[in-house]
């Protein structure tokens, strides 16, 4: 189900809003730094990297968390950091990449329209803080396109 049409939304879902940030970008109402797109699912640079290269794959479904999304669109988003990752670590030249998803503020969420996280790792190089200290855009618009480079 697209993002913009939510009138199969069932209870469990009433909390979600149409207004996040990551709506907004689904909508293009807001702007990213894509690397990928497909007919379920978006990747795009963090803008708030936690290290260089670190990228999020969002499903074009309207659910704040797992326990809202939808297995198919649960499935695709899966798929794409499967793609997705590889190409992060070539890259980036990394030897580890961190996947990461977080559910409900208590678990860290900040931005509800759930998302999986891809964090390049290197031995010595510390995480930043999360969602914390904007990066250039630039740098993020360029780094973009290694990842894209990366993925043919
Ligand atoms: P979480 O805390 O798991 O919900 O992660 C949300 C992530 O979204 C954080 O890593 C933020 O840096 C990132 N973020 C917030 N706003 C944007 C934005 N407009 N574009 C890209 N990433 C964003």
């Amino acid at each position: 189900m697209p993002v913009q049409e939510n009138s199969k939304r069932t209870i469990s879902d009433v909390a979600y809003d149409e207004n996040n940030i990551f709506a907004k970008i689904l909508r293009k109402e807001a702007p990213c730094f894509a690397v990928y797109e497909d007919e379920m699912t978006l990747a795009f640079m963090d803008v708030m990297p936690q290290t260089q290269g670190h990228t999020l794959v969002i499903p074009k479904f309207p659910a704040e968390n797992i326990f809202d999304l939808d297995p198919e669109y649960a499935a695709a988003m899966a798929k794409t950091v499967k793609k997705i990752a590889p190409a992060v670590k070539a890259a980036f030249d990394a030897p580890g990449i961190l996947i990461a998803q977080l559910n409900g503020a208590a678990a860290g969420q900040t931005v509800f329209h759930i998302h999986t996280h891809i964090i390049p790792r290197s031995e010595g190089i510390d995480l930043k803080l999360h969602a914390r200290e904007m990066a250039d855009f630039d740098e993020l618009k360029q780094h973009a396109e290694r990842i894209k480079r990366a993925l043919g």
